[in-house]
């Protein structure tokens, strides 16, 4: 009973030993991958007490005990430094929140786990982070479930991963190759309303020439990207 946009999530998990997913609430996702058999343990992280109480129902429900474990605390920090994890999951926050969670988790990255991440806004913000902190993108998804639009992607760190456009940045490196139909419907969702916000924006006296200026460039970005038939 996963929904859309977690089937989404999991189809990007590779097949290894040992997952954390950090903010689990119902433990959903690792029980559908240990069910599955594309990981052996899980770890499911929560930073507060109302979602682990899901997640370990969730456990004894399905009489995962033996291979999953919830824990309480925030962001990385349920995870030992040296415990070996191979692969991270955030899913379902915002991209500042995920990208401040690595920041503070940087002890628990320094064995390199794969990242599977799905930002619900601000996606942009952490793919900056991405290429910052040496990590790849190597795969990514956008779905429409219930009317949002959600984007995951992997990454995975690489000494010198390739630098990406700005466009790469802000659309998706391979979201904007492939061009989906998805992928358009959502941009001109954006643009209709960047162009509301504009309009706005000039209408009113108050507004610095910089924020409109600024609005009207993320516009043409977003033309650019609908408009390139690639
Ligand atoms: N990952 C699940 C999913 O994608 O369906 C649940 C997403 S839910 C909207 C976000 C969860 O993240 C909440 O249960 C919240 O308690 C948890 N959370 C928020 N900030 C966190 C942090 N710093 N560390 C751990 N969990 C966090």
């Amino acid at each position: 009973h996963l929904s859309k946009r977690l089937q989404a999530v999991a189809a990007l998990v590779p097949s290894v030993p040992k997952l954390a997913d950090i903010g689990s609430d119902h433990a959903y996702l690792p029980a559908y991958l240990l069910q599955r058999q594309v990981i052996e343990t899980a770890i499911a992280g929560e930073v507060r007490p109302g979602p682990l109480a899901n997640a370990q129902r969730e456990i004894t429900k399905l009489g995962l005990e033996e291979v999953m474990q919830a824990r309480l605390g925030n962001g990385l920090a349920v995870l030992d430094p040296d415990e070996h994890v191979d692969v991270i999951v955030i899913a379902g926050m915002g991209g500042e929140l995920i990208t401040e969670i690595l920041t503070r988790g940087q002890a628990q990255l320094r064995q390199h786990p794969v990242l599977v991440l799905q930002p619900n806004v601000d996606e942009n913000v952490l793919r900056r982070w991405l290429q910052a902190n040496h990590y790849q993108i190597t795969a990514e998804q956008l779905v429409e479930d219930a009317g949002h639009f959600y984007e995951m992607l992997r990454a995975e760190f690489v000494p010198n991963p390739p630098a990406l456009t700005k466009t790469e940045l802000d659309f998706g490196p391979y979201l904007v190759r492939e061009r989906s139909a998805i992928f358009r419907h959502k941009w001109q969702e954006r643009l209709h309303k960047s162009e509301l916000i504009l309009r706005q924006l000039q209408a009113s006296k108050k507004q610095p020439a910089t924020k409109i200026a600024a609005m009207q460039a993320r516009i043409t970005a977003i033309q650019e990207v609908l408009n390139d038939k690639g």
